[in-house]
């Protein structure tokens, strides 16, 4: 019990200068911001009596690092940088830390979680752009650390003097409470006003997956606070409103809403109405649950499609490289205007405008960066998809990982157990694994989405991805067949000398080594599309044969597919220390 309570003192302590600092460090939307910087990875190295954690940062940024009670976690907050928008999990399992999950947490802040078992003390660091943050025993940890730019923060119980700093902060600077949530119908429109006493700031994002809306208020508290609470709404447009305490300083409230809702906010004395209206066109969606981060427009053909990117529209960046618009004929998708407010980590909103004159229509990202789009028509599925995509710069290396087949397609099947759900399972290990060794990486699907396999290479070379890692389970009309195979194209030398051959042998070494399969060799697909049309060293892992039942039998084990993650990992590490 008495460690709870200077465990709570603590918080509050390094809370309240937070909230100070926080209105000055939040980047504003406006001109001549600093470019954003990005947090390209996280990993982790246990010592003898402390763990470190290294959070790679290609930019030098401002940070915070707080404590947060039940469940213990260390929570670093970067400024004006950009994480990856879904969130990444490390699974450490070690003395010192449970787990470490990063993400984009708001408008231009990236946040790294550390959850831990208890709270040991824990201190941070600059290394060059990078951010080192050390958790154990403090007296092994001073023995490493050079003395410097660092913040402390001890875990013993606080001094008197610490707590009267602390009263002297909370009567100068009281903060928020959220009193209440009030839904109203107005029109064809849904109001959804939340009273808040002492109201600072808010930040208003999109969600998809399921679509929602969500509200944070700083600085802000429930003023009864007992978990998560829920208004059951069920009109047209809503679903549901929840709220609950966020983190210790952040009140959410979560709007659940039927469609692809519009929304806007009015900031008003003591309230903040959320007014969420009809959806802009039903034929748009936007995604931004998981690495692909996309526009989708059913019935609009904007290329010729699949293979052919010919274009149909013409494309431009602004000056900044921020703002990306395409132009196209009206009949080629058929939109309502207007703007649809985003603000996620990559987009702050996406604008529909019409050209009378010239019977054109423009689709205009109003981004947080300069990325690349990929346009690309799905004639199957008769829709466009349009994926934003953070490039890997310099000498970044990506490696991208496709989970075979999904959504429709199911790949093999063999009675229940489909190819796709186990290539999936695969990727998301190898996923956690190379996340753990701080390798950027971008997964194709994160689930059980239909992607195109044009789309999928095309992505990979939108990203200027290293490697093209790509999961597969292999079948068999000859139930006797079974082992391990390599796929890859010939006659394409990129990055160097280091080929997709290359790459396959390397995997297909490894997940021998690991798995005790039978060898079925590397062997030469000069027509497989993943392989021929990605620009960088590609290759498919057909890790065993679902129609083989001595295969299948260990398939069905996430131990074995434990293993072959670890095979497919240690093989990309490899290559990527050959690759140009
Ligand atoms: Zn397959």
């Amino acid at each position: 019990m008495k460690k709870f309570i200077s465990t709570v003192v603590l918080v509050v302590f390094f809370i309240m200068p937070v909230i100070n600092s926080f209105a000055q460090k939040t980047p504003q939307t406006g001109a001549g911001e600093a470019k954003a910087g990005n947090l390209t990875g996280v990993s982790y190295t246990l010592k003898n009596g402390y763990a470190e954690v290294l959070i790679k940062l290609d930019k030098v940024s401002d940070y915070r690092m707080l404590r947060l009670p039940a469940p213990d976690r260390i929570v670093i907050d970067i400024y004006n940088t950009i994480a990856p928008y879904s969130q990444q999990t490390i699974n450490v399992n070690s003395r010192f830390i449970q787990k470490i999950r990063y993400a984009q947490f708001e408008n231009g802040m990236a946040r790294v979680v550390l959850d831990v078992p208890e709270q040991y003390e824990c201190k941070i660091n600059k290394r060059g752009n990078n951010l080192l943050v050390y958790i154990g025993n403090i007296n092994s940890i001073k023995d490493q650390v050079s003395e410097g730019e660092q913040d402390t923060i001890p875990s013993g119980p606080s001094s008197d003097g610490d707590r009267s700093e602390l009263s002297d902060r909370g009567n100068e600077d009281r903060g928020g409470k959220l009193l209440d949530i009030k839904h109203a119908k107005k029109g064809g429109t849904d109001e959804v006003t939340v009273f808040v006493e002492n109201y600072r700031k808010c930040n208003v994002m999109r969600l998809s997956n399921p679509d929602r809306i969500v509200v944070d208020f700083y600085g802000t508290t429930l003023d009864k606070y007992n978990g998560e609470q829920r208004i059951n709404i069920d009109t047209k447009l809503i679903k549901s409103i929840r709220y609950a305490q966020f983190e210790k300083d952040i009140a959410r409230v979560v709007i659940d809403t039927k469609v692809f809702s519009q929304y806007s906010i009015d900031e008003k004395q003591g309230k903040v109405i959320v007014i969420v209206g009809e959806p802009l066109d039903k034929n748009i969606t936007y995604h931004n649950t998981s690495d692909r981060v996309y526009l989708r427009i059913a019935g609009a053909k904007l290329t010729n499609g699949d293979k052919d990117l010919q274009k149909l529209y013409t494309e431009k960046y602004d000056s900044s490289g921020e703002k990306y618009t395409i132009t196209f004929p009206d009949n080629l998708a058929n939109l309502n205007s207007g703007v649809i407010n985003i603000n996620d980590g990559m987009i702050k909103s996406v604008e529909i405008s019409k050209n009378a004159s010239d019977a054109t229509t423009s689709i205009t990202f109003n981004a947080k960066d300069k990325f690349n789009y990929l346009v690309f028509t799905r004639a199957d599925t008769n829709e466009a998809i349009i994926t934003i995509l953070r490039p890997a710069k310099g000498a970044e290396k990506l490696v991208v990982i496709d989970a075979g087949h999904g959504g429709f397609k199911t790949g093999a099947i063999y009675e229940n157990l489909h190819e796709k759900d186990l290539t999936l399972d695969i990727a998301l290990r190898l996923r956690d694994l190379l996340k753990g060794k701080g390798i950027r990486t971008y997964m194709i699907r994160e689930d059980d989405s239909h992607v195109d396999n044009y789309e999928r290479a095309y992505i990979a070379n939108k990203l200027n991805a290293s490697l093209f890692l790509s999961v597969h389970i292999n079948a068999m009309d000859d139930k006797s067949i079974g082992g391990t195979m390599t796929l890859y194209c010939p006659n394409r030398v990129s990055n160097g000398k280091f080929t997709g051959k290359d790459f396959a042998a390397i995997i297909q070494s490894e997940l021998l080594k690991t798995l005790n399969t039978t060898d079925r060799k590397v062997v030469e697909r000069p027509n497989l599309v993943v392989l021929k049309y990605t620009a960088m060293p590609a290759a498919i892992a057909e890790v065993a044969f679902i129609t083989n039942s001595s295969d299948r039998e260990k398939l069905v084990k996430g131990e074995f597919r434990q293993k072959a993650a670890e095979a497919l990992c240690k093989a990309t590490i490899e290559s990527l220390k050959k690759v140009g």
